[in-house]
């Protein structure tokens, strides 16, 4: 009798651990009418002790006409960033997140007992409406070690000089179809000087730039702050850990609010591709909060047109917001958005994130279409040299000196608040023109070169006079 007490002692023992070591599943579903498109749905989930591993899969109808985005928040919330664990949008249908790894957008680390939530909203809708199923494994297991991620380098040198880079890409850790591996060999083959990394609403990629530290490729962290509906903003030259949160309205007001968290890590926010969809402005929020406009993204086209018209028209107000260029690159080549192609080409004090940054901030900055484009603009005045984003003392004589080169067989237009100033016909590669603006009759000038068909080679920010 007693040994059979223990022999049942022993298998319910056995049966216990053997339960204690298995995944136990949630599964949630639900519908979404048409009507509440881009309406946030948080689903809530218990998250026991011991719980190592959390894997999600998400399952809804139509999915090629449904679009339905996922991220998730960890016990300390989802009411702000704190909780913040990872954001796919609609580039993944599953995920994990384990306490030494995690899938791309996802942050691995200490799994959190108590309520997570998913959230999830759809972006695009069938008549219909959308039925969704998210199965939810949770996995028990032997807590494993937490390695810290590591974060790039933050100044490669202090040498002075034109630095070129690109503002705006994307990975597997969002909507791209690279590993950082494949960008980062890429950027240095097209001989960058730096870019600033960019993913969709996750700082997930800024955690390990570290391990591709060299001391020819400075790497920024960023974010592409993006809403769906209300348009896309760049945070560039955030601190690692910094996610900036997307979650509210125009209507809102609290913008600035976003945009302050960006100035607090000494970065900067830049109103990217304003005019994305079908030549309608779709940049909804109030401009005013925001440092700079990304008036060229990728191939020059229609709608690099009119946001640089838009930005043109800023200008002429007296509205000194930095223009800059990027590729918003998604895929290795063949694509109009090609790594470097334009690249923002800025003046720094050193090839470190707070030089760029500043450079950027005081808009000593021009975009080029490639790495062959190069473009000088230096003014003399009162004895004095200044350079594109500089400030002249008011109502002095300004002789422009301009140096040009790989822009062969275009035309160079010297633009001020009034318009056209000058054009000069550009028949050789390297080309110098020398030139005077009188006193007063402009706020400043900046330089456009474009192809006979109007395609933009290179496009400096202003020089105030
Ligand atoms: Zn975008
Ligand atoms: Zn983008």
């Amino acid at each position: 009798m007693k040994k059979h007490l223990r022999l049942l002692l022993f298998l319910q023992l056995t049966v216990l651990f053997v339960s204690a070591q298995d995944s136990s599943k949630v599964v949630r579903k639900g519908f979404i009418p048409k009507d509440k498109l881009f309406e946030l749905l948080y689903v809530p989930f218990d998250v026991p002790a011991g719980t190592t591993e959390i894997r999600v899969k998400e399952r809804y109808d139509k999915m090629k006409v449904n679009v339905l985005n996922m991220g998730i928040y960890d016990a300390n919330g989802y009411q702000d960033a704190a909780g913040f664990r990872g954001w796919s949008g609609g580039a993944k249908k599953e995920f994990f997140i384990a306490e030494a790894s995690a899938s791309t957008g996802y942050i691995a680390g200490n799994i959190n007992a108590g309520t997570w939530n998913i959230l999830v909203y759809p972006s695009t809708i069938a008549p219909e409406g959308l039925s969704w199923t998210l199965e939810i494994t949770l996995v028990p297991g032997k807590q494993q070690k937490i390695v810290e991620g590591k974060p790039a380098a933050v100044q490669l040198n202090t040498i002075a000089g034109w630095y070129r880079g690109d503002l705006h890409m994307h990975t597997l850790h969002s909507d791209g179809r690279r590993t950082t591996d494949e960008l980062v060999a890429e950027a240095k083959a097209k001989k960058l000087d730096y870019i600033i990394s960019t993913e969709h609403n996750t700082n997930a990629a800024n955690l390990n730039w570290g391990r591709y530290d060299s001391k020819d490729l400075l790497i920024i962290n960023g974010e592409e702050v993006t809403s769906t509906r209300y348009g896309h903003w760049n945070a560039i030259g955030l601190d690692a850990k910094t996610v900036v949160d997307w979650r509210y309205k125009p209507e809102d007001g609290i913008i600035g609010k976003y945009v302050g968290r960006v100035h607090q890590d000494g970065g900067l926010a830049i109103i990217n591709h304003p005019f994305y969809d079908k030549g309608d402005k779709t940049f909804k929020f109030d401009e005013k909060e925001f440092d700079g406009i990304e008036i060229w993204n990728g191939e020059w086209n229609v709608l690099n047109a009119l946001a640089l018209k838009w930005w043109d028209e800023s200008l002429r107000k007296g509205v000194k917001k930095i223009a800059i260029g990027a590729s918003d690159t998604h895929i290795a080549s063949g694509s109009p958005n090609n790594l470097g192609r334009p690249q923002t080409v800025v003046f720094a004090k050193g090839l470190s994130k707070n030089a760029i940054l500043e450079g950027i901030k005081k808009g000593r900055v021009y975009i080029a279409a490639g790495d062959s484009v190069s473009l000088q603009l230096t003014v003399n005045s009162a004895g004095k040299t200044y350079g594109i984003g500089d400030q002249l003392p008011k109502n002095t004589a300004a002789d422009v000196h301009l140096t040009v080169k790989g822009c062969k067989n275009t035309v160079l237009m010297v633009i001020g608040d009034k318009g056209l100033i000058s054009s000069h016909q550009l028949a050789d590669d390297v080309q110098t023109i020398d030139m005077k603006v009188k006193p007063g009759s402009s706020s400043y000038i900046r330089v456009e070169v474009r192809k006979a068909d109007q395609t933009m080679v290179a496009l400096t920010n202003p020089v105030w006079l």
